[in-house]
Order: C-alpha cells, then sequence, then structure tokens
C-alpha cells in the first residue's frame, strides 16, 4: 500500500489537483491518499471542495489577517512537517508554483518523504516574474522525485535542469480534466442572469484570462485574438469575460474588446457588504428627498409614499429582481463571484413605475447620480438639504454622488464622510477624533478645505488628532508630534515635538527640515 498525502491551499491548487486526488481514490486498494488543506484562502476554497467532493483530512487553517509570505511559509513547513513526523508518508503531492507547494515541498525534503510535483516544468527564467512563482517552482523541482509535466515544453525544461527522463511524465494540464468533470455534473443555471441573457442558440464561450506572466505584450495578443474569433463567428459565439479588477487586464479588455455585440464583459466588483449604504443615507439627506417626490402630483395620484422612493423596503418601490441592489451576483464555478448589472432594472435599482415620478425634470435614480456639487444647485430654496450638502463638499467629497455605495468610497473618503456627519449634527459635547491621512487622493485645494473644515471642529471645542505626511497640513497643527526617524521598524521614536516653528528648528527632524526648507 503507497501511502500519499496531497496537499494543497489556494483555489487553483484545489480545482488542479481535484482530477488527480479523484484517479487515486479509485485506486484505494494500491494507494491510501489523504488530503491536506492548507487553508489560508478558506472561504474561496469552499465551494471547491464541495463541487468536487474533496474529503479534507488534514485541515492546517492558516488563514490570518494580513498574511504575509513569511507566515505562510513558516505555516505551512512547521505543520506539514508535524503531520510527517506523526503519520508516516511515502510520497507526497503538491502542485504548481505557490508558497504552499515550496512549503510543503521542503518539508517533505526535511523530513525525507518523495515528492512528486505536478504542473512541474513551467518557467520563465527571470527570479523576479512572476514574484514569488518562478523561485517557488525551481525550488519545487529541485527537490522532487516525480515530475509531472502538462507540456512538452515543460519537459524540456526539465530535461536542461538535468532531471532524468524516466523520472518525468507529460500529463497534459489537469485544469481540463477538472472541466470535463465539472460538465459531467448536474448544474442548473436557473435563477443566475445566464438564463435570461439573449444567447439564443449561440455557443457560450467563458473567458478567463489573467495570468500575471501574461501581462504586456502577451496578454494584448491574447486580447486580440479573442476579439477576432468573436468576430469571426459573430452569428455562432458570445463571449462571457469576467473581468479581473487588475488594472492590468482591466484597461487591455476594454480598449480591446468592449463594444463588439457578442462579447459580454462582466465587471467584476467586490461583492457589497451590503451596498445600502450612501452618502445621501448617511447624512439623512436622503429621507427628505424622499419626502420631496412623495410630495409631487404624479406621485400623489400614484398613491407613493416616501418610503415607495426607497430601495431598501420591500413591498416599497425598490426593483424586485435585484431586491433594491441594482446588481446580481454571479456564481460562475471556477471563477470569484462577479456582480452583473440587473437586467430589470439596469442598476437603478426602482421599479419602472417609481422611474416615471420626476423631481424638477429628473427622477430618484438620476437624483442619487448628481454630485454633492450638482445636487448642491439642484436643491435651491431647500435649504436644509443645500446646508447638509454643503458639508460634504467642506470636507472635500463635492465629487462623489449622493447615491455612491459607502462601501465602494476610499478609507479616506469614510472617514471625511463621517466627518461631515458629525458636523451636520449639532450640540455635541466635546469630542476627540483620530484621523489617519485624511488627505489621502484628495486634491491640494480640498486639502486646504479640509484644514478649515477640522479648524472650525477645534474651534467649537473639540480636539482632532491626526496621523499625517502631507506638509500642508502638518504646517497647519497647533502642535506636532514627529515620529521617526525612518519608517516602519527604523521608526518608533519621538524626534521632535512642539509647534510647527519649534519641530522646524529640530535639526534631527526630517519634517523639521522640511517645514525650514517652506519657511525659507
Ligand atoms: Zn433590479
Amino acid at each position: 500500500m503507497l501511502r500519499v498525502l496531497t496537499v494543497f491551499g489556494t483555489r487553483p491548487e484545489a480545482i488542479k489537483m481535484a482530477p488527480v486526488i479523484s484517479e487515486l481514490e479509485k485506486h484505494a486498494g494500491l494507494i491510501e491518499n489523504r488530503n491536506c488543506l492548507t487553508g489560508q484562502h478558506k472561504d474561496m476554497v469552499a465551494p471547491l471542495l464541495e463541487l468536487f467532493d474533496i474529503r479534507v483530512d488534514y485541515n492546517l487553517d492558516l488563514m490570518r489577517e494580513n498574511q504575509t509570505l513569511e507566515h505562510i511559509t513558516t505555516g505551512v513547513l512547521h505543520e506539514v512537517g508535524r503531520i510527517l513526523r506523526e503519520d508516516p508518508f511515502d510520497l507526497i503531492l503538491v502542485q504548481g508554483d505557490t508558497t504552499t507547494s515550496m512549503a510543503a515541498a521542503l518539508a517533505a525534503f526535511y523530513g525525507g518523504v518523495r515528492i512528486g510535483h505536478v504542473e512541474a516544468g513551467l518557467r520563465t527564467f527571470d527570479k523576479h516574474h512572476p514574484y514569488p512563482e518562478e523561485v517557488n517552482r525551481k525550488i519545487i523541482d529541485s527537490v522532487s522525485d516525480l515530475f509531472f509535466a502538462h507540456t512538452e515544453a515543460a519537459k524540456r525544461h526539465l530535461l536542461a535542469e538535468g532531471v532524468p527522463e524516466g523520472h518525468i511524465a507529460v500529463t497534459g494540464n489537469t485544469v481540463i480534466d477538472a472541466l470535463l468533470d465539472v460538465s459531467n455534473r448536474p448544474y442548473s443555471f436557473a435563477g443566475t442572469p445566464l438564463e435570461t441573457l439573449p444567447f439564443d442558440s449561440k455557443r457560450i464561450v467563458l473567458v478567463t484570462a489573467h495570468r500575471r506572466e501574461s501581462f504586456g505584450d502577451p496578454f494584448e495578443s491574447m486580447c486580440r485574438g479573442l476579439r477576432d474569433l468573436a468576430l469571426k463567428y459573430k452569428e455562432r459565439i458570445v463571449l462571457v469575460y469576467p473581468v479581473h479588477r487588475n488594472p492590468n487586464v482591466r484597461q487591455v479588455v476594454n480598449d480591446t474588446l468592449s463594444g463588439i455585440d457578442n462579447v459580454l464583459l462582466i465587471d467584476q466588483s467586490p461583492v457589497a457588504r451590503s451596498g445600502r449604504g450612501n452618502p445621501a443615507s448617511y447624512l439623512k439627506l436622503f429621507g427628505e428627498i424622499r419626502s420631496l417626490f412623495a410630495q409631487s402630483t404624479d406621485a400623489k395620484v400614484q398613491n407613493f409614499s416616501a418610503r415607495h422612493f426607497s430601495f431598501n423596503s420591500a413591498g416599497g418601490g425598490r426593483c424586485e429582481t435585484c431586491r433594491g441592489t441594482g446588481s446580481i451576483s454571479v456564481d460562475l464555478q471556477f471563477l470569484p463571484d462577479v456582480v452583473m448589472t440587473c437586467p430589470d432594472c439596469h442598476g437603478t435599482r426602482f421599479r419602472r413605475e417609481v422611474l416615471e415620478i420626476k423631481y424638477r425634470g429628473l427622477t430618484i435614480a438620476e437624483v442619487l447620480d448628481l454630485t454633492v456639487k450638482d445636487a448642491f444647485s439642484f436643491f435651491r430654496g431647500q435649504h436644509r438639504l443645500q446646508r447638509r450638502l454643503k458639508m460634504l463638499s467642506d470636507v472635500g467629497l463635492e465629487y462623489i454622488t449622493l447615491g455612491q455605495p459607502a462601501d465602494t468610497l476610499s478609507g479616506g473618503e469614510s472617514q471625511r464622510l463621517k466627518l461631515a456627519a458629525f458636523l451636520s449634527r449639532s450640540g455635541r459635547s466635546p469630542t476627540l477624533f483620530v484621523i489617519d491621512e485624511p488627505t489621502t487622493g484628495l486634491h491640494p485645494a480640498d486639502v486646504v478645505r479640509l484644514i478649515d473644515c477640522l479648524g472650525q471642529i477645534a474651534a467649537a471645542g473639540h480636539s482632532v488628532i491626526v496621523i499625517e505626511h502631507d506638509i500642508n497640513f502638518i504646517r497647519s497643527a497647533d502642535y506636532l508630534i514627529d515620529l521617526g526617524p525612518e519608517a516602519g521598524p527604523a521608526g518608533g521614536q519621538v524626534v521632535a515635538a512642539g509647534t510647527p516653528a519649534e519641530v522646524a528648528r529640530a535639526s534631527a527632524s526630517v519634517t523639521g527640515r522640511l517645514l525650514a526648507g517652506q519657511a525659507g
């Protein structure tokens, strides 16, 4: 009986190992296979374990917040080493070029256990690209005993590196086996947008192409190839492409493939935590805007109350297809969940009858699309609304739209939104604010407004502590604490403290020298 330990951690590894595991399990009389999940991407791997019926015998559960390569490497090395000491195995199988595989192979090498490398021999010959995968591949292959190359080219690389031919088998890419496996399993598209899209009798070609090795020229050629394919078979195929968020992917895909009738690009936004909060609701503007719509004659004829102009409440005015979110989350099996625009309301979140009601010529959805700046002039005469909109302008948020989902705001924008909400309420007891780099992403002119706004808060009896690198911001503070002398581990000491004029005289302080230079 051959005892095999199959190790995987990331989603691609689980997909590519699934057919291998299923094959090992078919030979249960000869081979005893055990699966080890390292678990640093556990939420992403869970659906695949279910899809492929993979049993987890050892779950290392390594996932941590802000995990680093060091943490994954040492975690896998330590835990796989422990398993191999407690439970003897004849062979350990690892896949591809991840840090999981590299560390597991190293643990097996230390434990004197033979190593089989699935998808061996992939090379770019540039140790920094892709990083750290290229180095992982070489480390794994330098300690492996059995090499399962996915292509003849990969086999040639291994031979050139001195691997004996008898130790290499060209097995093809196991992802094809995984696809064949899935295509034989029952799956229903019912209830997903794929069911409602007008594919007619065309064949669907699902595209995923975002390997980091391919970025640049190779990726551009791939996209041009896809464009030619789509145009050549216009009547026969529809390309469905959930576009990865990486700008290297998004830019090229949009330049090459957008605007072609039979190419469907699906925008992959992060799945919204709730997608319901927005600047208008946060500043309590939304209720007032809804009342304005409800007061219109058309709304009264339809018997619509303010509630009908909310996309939050069921049975009101929201689109029921997307439950008022404007988008539908699609599970595409091998790919990350993608979010696509709701086919019924086209992302407006409201039902058609509600969108027929207009206030000053705009629908409720169009009003939510106004920027803070445009909304300020649109709501002329509505002083309470204008006063709150001015708060948003004062903290440098003039450019965001009223309906922008709060979870798409940057950290700095969220902080400024909270600040505006605070400013819009009066009569608060003295409060201490701690704000981390609020100027991030701000135009210099808006930095000046933000400084004014924080000045007003301080003048009203509150205190504000700001962590900042912006020199104009630093200069406007009442008191400075300069931490340094360098960033990260080389810092943490108080280098200088005092008023900006005092810190400017501290020669040991980089900030001080900067302040002195600006003053002179
Ligand atoms: Zn909808």
